[in-house]
This record gives C-alpha cells, structure tokens and sequence, in this order.
C-alpha cells in the first residue's frame, strides 16, 4: 500500500521544489517501506527513498517501481548532496514537527543556497482519510482483538493478577499473528480502573470489582485499539448504573457520528448523555482519536478538538468514567466515518459481562 501520487501532490499544494519525508509512519505511507530508517525526496522529475543497507532487497520489493531506492553508507542525509537529490532546488518543504533542530542546522551548513520551508502536519490531514485497503486491514487488525476478547471471557477468572492477564493477552495475539502490540494493554482492576492509563500490576482480580481492559495490536502496520470493561463477580448498583450511562454515551455518540461534523460536537453528544447522570466531571479525557500506522494520530475528538471529521476517518469512540478511589469504566470500539454515519470495525460484545 502506497499513496505516492497524493505526496507528489505537495509540491503544487506548497509550492516547492522538493519534499523531504522523514517521519517513518508517513515514510511507510508514501511508499510502502516497512523498514526503521528512511528519507523520502520528491522532486517534479523523480521519487527517490534513501535508506541502509540492512534494507536493500526489501526496499526495491516493497516501493513502488518508479522511485528509485539510494542504499545510503554513511548516513541518510549524506545521500542528498552525494546523490545530488536536491540538485536546482530553490525550495524544500520538510516536517518541521518531526525534524530535530540538529537535523535542520545541517541542512542549512550542506545547501547554503536552498530555502528550506518548515511545513507542521504535512500529511496529516491526507494520512487521516484511508483507503478502502487501509479500512480493510484496520478491520483484520481489530478482529484479531476481537478473538483475543471473546477468548479472554472463557479464561479471565478471579485470582489472576493484572500482569498475568496482560501477558496473555499478549501472547494470544502474537499467536494469532500480530506483529506486535500496538501499545501495552491496560489491564486495571477495581480502584486501578480510575486512573485511564494504569499499568498492569501484581494486583489480583477480586469478587465484586470492575476490570478495565484496553489492547490492540499491529497487523500489516495498520493498528486495532479496544477497551472493555467487565465485572468479576457480581457488580454493585453504582457500578452497573455507570457502566449503563457510558454505554448510552458511547452508543449516542455511535448513532450521531458522521462525516462533516465537527470533531467536539461529537464529543459533545457522549459528554452530554454522561452529563445527564451526573457523569461529565468523571469523564476526565477525550472521546476518541484516529487510528491508523499510527495508534494515536488525527483527528483527535476532544472537547477542544478544532477539527471536522472527513469521509474515510478511522477514530475511536471512548467515553469513560472514572471515580477516584473507587472504580473506573471505559467502552471503546473502532469506527470509519461515512457519509451517511459510520461503520463500526469492532465486533466485541458490549453488554456487562460476569466472570465467575
Ligand atoms: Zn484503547
Ligand atoms: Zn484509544
């Protein structure tokens, strides 16, 4: 998968001579290069991918047939004056928020004449919308979550410490062929729920507590993201009764979504139904963010959030709450923005699960 031809796009859209992209997720996005360490240059008359060694064979496989690939000894950036790959180069747009100020300065000692064009979020927006391809293996991402979910809820048992479960949790995926886990699941238990970003601990799952659990995984690079929360035992009447109102936010927030609204009003829609319990002041981040080679990426969906969400967003939808001390519930599923409403990728239950 490659979007070459929208990154060509830039040099009009900018009005520059030359496009350097260093950061590696849009690196993998313009070409295709799955490796660690790469350049992209973009000029009227060519593409070309610098990379190392350690990447020659893999490099010329996986670009498209038109770039051409420069197996770099001493360094990437050497290959821009060695190569002469910004040759008549009056001006170069580079990703200001992805290049150290190191990286910059020697750019400015190695072309004194070339005007070098900071440009912030360069392909963000245009990373944002996906493909039907880049959809379709978000989708196999999050069914390999799935699996993993609906397995967990024959094995997850009281007793178990958070780190046990979240080791299984890992080694289930990696067996169902994840590459690796898109970040380190989140497995909280009872007080540890209330904090939205807890680590596993040696804690045990206990009678009577809700379990807060958050995973995903990469497949082909594209990444899932899921959060259920299940009780062990039987919950109290506080517990259900927020566990109802996050999930009447969350399917709210489902029902409203679609393509042209604006990131916080759908924020807001989630926010209010907590609000209508009392809720809002508990429900202490975000609804949700973009998904894609990146776990985290735009647009983000938040109170404060200033953007719209185009047709072919990937976001999640997450309303949670949390009470200090006491408890913590978040619903999270997967959705692709449609013109008409959304698509929801994730196929994990959502009623309150008991684990006797
Ligand atoms: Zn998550
Ligand atoms: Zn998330």
């Amino acid at each position: 998968m490659h979007h070459l031809s929208t990154a060509r796009g830039l040099l009009d859209s900018h009005d520059v001579d030359a496009v350097l992209i260093t950061f590696i997720p849009n690196v993998r996005w313009t070409t295709g290069f799955t490796g660690s360490n790469g350049l992209v240059v973009l000029r009227d008359d060519g593409a070309h991918l610098l990379t190392d060694g350690r990447y020659r064979d893999q490099a010329r496989e996986e670009v498209p047939g038109e770039m051409e690939v420069h197996i770099m000894s001493n360094g990437l950036d050497s290959g821009l004056a060695d190569e002469g790959l910004l040759a008549g180069a009056k001006r170069v747009a580079f990703q200001s928020d992805h290049v150290t100020v190191d990286r910059r300065t020697r750019w400015g000692d190695m072309f004194t004449d070339v005007e070098f064009a900071p440009v912030s979020g360069l392909l963000t927006h245009a990373a944002g919308v996906k493909s039907r391809d880049e959809i379709d293996a978000i989708a196999a991402s999050q069914r390999i979550t799935d699996e993993v979910f609906d397995e967990l809820l024959s094995w997850l048992r009281p007793g178990l410490t958070e780190k046990e479960v979240a080791a299984e949790i890992v080694y289930r995926h990696m067996k169902k062929g994840a590459e690796k886990m898109s970040f380190d699941p989140i497995v909280a238990s009872g007080p540890n729920g209330a904090l939205p970003h807890a680590r596993p601990t040696a804690r045990t799952l206990r009678d009577g507590e809700l379990v807060v659990i958050d995973m995903g995984c990469f497949l082909n690079g594209y990444a899932s993201d899921m959060t259920r929360t299940v009780a062990i035992g039987e919950p109290d009447d506080d517990m259900e009764a927020a566990y109802a109102a996050v999930l009447e936010a969350q399917e709210a927030a489902l029902a409203e979504a679609r393509a042209g609204m604006s990131a916080s009003d759908l924020d807001a829609v989630a926010r209010d139904v907590l609000a209508s319990h009392g809720l809002d002041d508990a429900f202490s981040h975000g609804l949700g963010h973009g998904v894609g080679l990146q776990i985290h990426e735009w647009p983000r969906v938040s109170r404060t959030s200033e953007d719209d969400l185009p047709a072919g967003a990937v976001v999640t939808i997450e309303p949670g709450v949390y009470l200090n001390g006491r408890f913590g519930i978040r619903i999270e599923d997967i959705i692709v923005l449609e013109e008409e409403g959304c698509r929801n990728l994730t196929g994990s239950t959502k009623s309150l699960t008991r684990i006797d």
